[in-house]
Formats: structure tokens, C-alpha cells, sequence
């Protein structure tokens, strides 16, 4: 017996990191998933990878960035499995590193549009299938910088801060309607999006770590099981919140 049994999840994201543990969690759980990302290659390996653990899955192509995209995930999801129980919007982008008066425009715009305009675009689509089917469970993926500042990433901070915001909101919408919106907050987690950074700058993994009293980086799988855990009738009673799973780093 899985926690999410007869349930249905959808991940964005889902081709990579912490999507993809997610996707492989919800799975094992005893959840039919709906992996979607803009990335098809991944996403396909990720079906490949729950479906040789007996899970079962399909991918959706989606730029979460645009409505109609979303809107025909969310369908499809619908039209596959009947229904949308658990929906982790996560698909996210890292940005520049530059203070204030170097970053450019542009990178604002895509860093706010793909890590917070997105999530509001999910729960757009999301909400009014869960209200039809008498309830749900939503997660945002915000981060440790939706909590605290850090220097010069102030786009990427903005957005995960208003991930925050945006979820708080939504709980309170639909508190009486069965629908709970949570947030994950995400400390320095080993995946690509770091793995990027670590390549760029190789002496960053030490600082990193020197970030985290654990004195370790994440592993995605950690970060699935607080989200497997927030979507399960287990957290029947927590809306609203925002969960750091960060290895103590906002504790300091
Ligand atoms: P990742 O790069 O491994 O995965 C991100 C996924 O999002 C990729 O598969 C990518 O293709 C997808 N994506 C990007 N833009 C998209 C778009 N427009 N439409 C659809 N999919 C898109 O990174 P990750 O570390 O697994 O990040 C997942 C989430 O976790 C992000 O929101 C990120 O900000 C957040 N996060 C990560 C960390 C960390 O340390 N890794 C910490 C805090 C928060």
C-alpha cells in the first residue's frame, strides 16, 4: 500500500533533479504520474525510470511559461487519468549571478515568468479541476531564497519570494474547498541547475557546503519526500505553509 494510491500526479519539471525524484516518488507511492517539462529527452528517461520500477507515467511537452500549454497539460492529465490529486509545480530556472545594476532585463523577465508567473499559471489550470473533483493537493517549489535574501541573484530571490506569497494566497482561497497549497523551500540540493554552477565555478561546491550546518548538499530524493508527504492525506491539516527542507541553512 503506497500513501498516494489511486491518485494522480502531475510534475512539472519533471525531466530533471528534483522533478524527476519527485515523479519516481509519486510513483512508488502508488500515484499514475503525468511527467511534463520543455526538456523531451529527459522527460523520457524519467518515464523509462518508473515504469522499469512498475510505476506508470506519460510525458507532456510543456513550456510552463505559456497559458495554452498549460491549460492542454492539465487536460491531458484529465483526459489520460481521469483526475488531478497532487500537482507539484516546480519547473524553475537559476538566473544570472550579478548584483542589481549589472543584471539585465531580460534575464528578470524570463527568471520571474518561468519561476513565479508559471506557478500561477499551474494553479490557474489546476484549481478548477480539483474544485470539480472535491479537492486536491498542490506544491510550489519555492526555495531557501523565498526565505532569505542572498546577494546578487536578486531576480531568482524576487521570484521565489513571490512563490512564497503566491501560495499563501491560494491556501486561502480554497481552504474550505479541500484544495491544500503548500510550499517547498529547498536548501543547496546536488542536481544540474547547481551542477551548472559548480562547472562555471568548480571552488563554489566548498562555499556551498560551508552554507549548510549539515555540512552536506541535498539530494533530490529529500526533497521528494516532503513533497510526496505534503500532497498525502498525512498533511491533511497543512495549508499555507512554506516547508524548509534545507539541511538547518535557514535555522542559522
Ligand atoms: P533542474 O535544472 O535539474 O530541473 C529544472 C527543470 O525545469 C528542468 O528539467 C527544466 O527543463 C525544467 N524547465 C525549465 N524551464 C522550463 C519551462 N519554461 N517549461 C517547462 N519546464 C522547464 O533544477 P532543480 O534543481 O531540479 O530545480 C527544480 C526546482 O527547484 C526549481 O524551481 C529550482 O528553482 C528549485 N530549487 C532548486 C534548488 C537546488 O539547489 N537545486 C534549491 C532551491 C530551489
Amino acid at each position: 500500500m503506497g500513501t498516494l494510491d489511486a491518485k494522480v500526479a502531475l510534475v512539472t519539471g519533471g525531466s530533471s533533479g528534483i522533478g524527476r525524484a519527485a515523479a519516481l516518488a509519486f510513483a512508488r507511492e502508488g500515484a499514475r504520474v503525468v511527467v511534463s517539462d520543455i526538456v523531451e529527452e529527459g522527460g523520457r528517461e524519467t518515464l523509462d525510470m518508473i515504469r522499469k520500477a512498475g510505476g506508470e507515467a506519460i510525458f507532456v511537452k510543456v513550456d510552463v511559461i505559456r497559458a495554452e500549454e498549460v491549460e492542454a497539460m492539465v487536460k491531458r492529465t484529465v483526459e489520460t487519468y481521469g483526475r488531478l490529486d497532487c500537482a507539484f509545480n516546480n519547473a524553475g530556472v537559476g538566473g544570472e549571478i550579478a548584483t542589481i545594476e549589472n543584471s539585465r532585463e531580460e534575464v528578470w523577465d524570463r527568471v520571474l515568468a518561468i519561476n513565479l508567473k508559471s506557478v500561477w499559471l499551474c494553479m490557474k489550470y489546476e484549481v478548477p479541476q480539483m474544485l470539480s473533483q472535491g479537492g486536491g493537493a498542490i506544491v510550489n517549489t519555492a526555495s531557501v531564497a523565498g526565505l532569505i535574501g542572498f546577494p546578487a541573484q536578486a531576480a531568482y530571490v524576487a521570484s521565489k519570494h513571490g512563490v512564497i506569497g503566491l501560495t499563501k494566497s491560494a491556501a486561502l482561497d480554497h481552504a474550505r474547498s479541500g484544495i491544500r497549497v503548500n510550499a517547498i523551500c529547498p536548501g543547496v540540493i546536488r542536481t544540474p541547475m547547481i551542477g551548472r554552477r559548480l562547472d562555471a565555478k568548480p571552488n563554489r561546491e566548498a562555499a556551498y557546503i560551508a552554507m549548510e550546518p549539515v555540512g552536506r548538499l541535498g539530494e533530490p530524493q529529500e526533497i521528494a519526500e516532503a513533497v510526496v508527504w505534503l500532497c498525502s492525506d498525512a498533511a491533511s491539516f497543512v495549508t499555507g505553509h512554506s516547508m524548509a527542507v534545507d539541511g538547518g541553512l535557514v535555522a542559522r
